[in-house]
């Protein structure tokens, strides 16, 4: 079947020095990583809860946009390899890699 979700094993890697839960989520060809929450007892999606961190720590990301790994590795979830983009910009990034972009 085309389009379907994939979720990969899980394994265990290094984040800042802490152990972490992690495993790849999402439809073939475009999968992101998820980690578990011990907290809250759920998996959620790594790229967007570091970013939502890191640029809105007291609300949630807005409508509208979605957060880039500037090196391309869906794995690098590491605050500097992530930028916010709004999804029209994502989307172009992708598709034409019109836009260069690099942290300021
Ligand atoms: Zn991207």
């Amino acid at each position: 079947m085309k389009n379907k979700i994939i979720t990969s094993q899980e394994k265990t890697i290094k984040y800042y020095g802490k152990p972490l839960r992690v495993r790849m989520k999402g439809r073939e060809g475009n999968q992101y990583q998820q980690y578990y929450d011990n907290k809250e007892k759920k998996w959620v999606w790594a790229h967007r809860r570091v970013a939502q961190k890191m640029y809105f720590p007291k609300s949630k990301i807005p409508k509208g946009f979605e957060v880039h790994h500037l090196d391309e590795d869906r794995e690098n979830n590491k605050r500097e390899n992530l930028i916010l983009l709004h999804y029209k910009d994502h989307r172009d990034l992708h598709k034409k890699k019109a836009l260069e972009v690099k942290r300021l």
